[in-house]
């Protein structure tokens, strides 16, 4: 949070947008098969044989989803390629190439695309996937980053929204609610921070949270898992915005109604001293806090043996009729309808 001022920075100005586009990607190496040409021609080109391709993209804006003056722009580059990348293993696929496109004003100086490239090549490199182009302009203001993410999947593999079936267990990855609380804590050693700078913070008992919030990662390892353990989810989403507004998509999309259980929610003991310490019910922020990138699936009632004890899953619930309707059962066993009050960018 202290900034260096005396540190020599380099405008953008001197090197020019090629020279930058150059600086930025020279370390970029191609790792796979399917990348026939990536930076440096009009349009990357890709050849994926027969299997089929997925294509997504999320747009990081300053101010909105992240604020640099807690977050690392080292961090913010990591992030920005994990939260793409949840949304390909959502689908049950392999990541292989990434875009980056980033829109910089000239209050930021070569060091700190430096840093947020490196947060972008570190995830390239533990993802095991190629930067195959992107785009470099100015912003009046902010820092704006947007990532698309390239993946292939076999026809038969690939795992969307609209499976999940009454009776089909409802199972989720890791724990919750960690990246929410661990954002309280930055926005409260910030506001500390403004009144009192020489203040040194102790984070020691914040550190999970704090890097689930900073350098959240993607599970990649889910989807080498399921296919090792040979199950295959009816239907499979990628927590961003909270286990309640996943739920119901999955619900939706499936034409389902579940039950999920308050005391089958995966809580990391941090979430819950943390939630004590700020006041907060930690099963609202399961549900409601979001930038989790667990995985959340439904699995046939045949598949529990091949996933019970695997202690990468968590069984919370079972899919319903959808005139059941979607309810959480509390741990005092009364029934409550769910509510999406996950993250939504057009509420304030
Ligand atoms: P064009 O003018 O045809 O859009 P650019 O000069 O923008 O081409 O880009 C040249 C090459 O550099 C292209 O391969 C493009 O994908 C890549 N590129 C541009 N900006 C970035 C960036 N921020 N990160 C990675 N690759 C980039
Ligand atoms: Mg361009």
């Amino acid at each position: 949070m202290i900034e260096d001022k005396n540190q020599n920075k380099t405008p953008l100005s001197e090197l020019g947008e090629f020279g930058l586009i150059d600086h930025l990607t020279k370390g970029f190496k191609i790792k796979h098969a399917s990348t026939i040409k990536g930076i440096g021609d009009d349009a990357a080109v890709l050849d994926f044989k027969n299997e089929q391709i997925v294509v997504t993209t999320d747009m990081l804006v300053e101010g909105v989803h992240f604020d640099l003056s807690y977050m690392p722009l080292k961090h913010l580059g990591y992030k920005a390629m994990v939260v793409n990348l949840s949304d390909v293993y959502a689908m049950n696929a392999q990541a292989s190439q990434i875009t980056v496109s980033i829109a910089v004003s000239n209050r930021f100086p070569l060091e700190a695309l430096e840093a947020l490239y490196s947060g972008i090549e570190t995830a390239a490199n533990m993802y095991d996937v190629d930067v195959v182009g992107g785009d470099t302009t100015t912003s009046t203001a902010g820092l704006i980053i947007s990532i698309t993410a390239i993946g292939y999947v076999n026809s038969k593999e690939v795992i969307y929204r609209d499976g999940a079936k009454p009776d089909d267990l409802l199972v989720v990855t890791g724990d919750l609610g960690a990246a929410y609380m661990g954002l309280q804590v930055l926005e409260r050693e910030k506001e500390v921070f403004k009144v009192n700078p020489q203040n040194q913070p102790d984070l020691e008992s914040y550190t999970y949270i704090i890097e689930r919030q900073l350098k959240p990662e993607a599970r990649k390892d889910i989807v080498k898992l399921l296919k090792d353990l040979d199950v295959k989810p009816t239907s499979m989403i990628d927590i961003s915005d909270g286990l309640s507004s996943e739920i119901m998509h999955l619900c939706k999309h499936s034409n389902v109604g579940c039950d999920l259980y308050e005391n089958k929610i995966p809580l990391d003991p941090q979430v819950i001293s943390t939630c004590e310490e700020f006041n907060i019910d930690s099963t609202t922020v399961a549900l409601n806090g979001g930038e989790d990138y667990e995985l959340l699936f439904t699995v046939s009632q045949e598949d529990f043996t091949k996933i019970k004890a695997n202690p990468n899953f968590s069984i919370i619930g079972f899919m319903k009729e959808k005139s059941a309707g979607m309810h959480l059962i509390t741990r005092a066993e009364t029934s409550i309808p769910l509510k999406a009050q996950g993250w939504n960018s057009f509420n304030s």
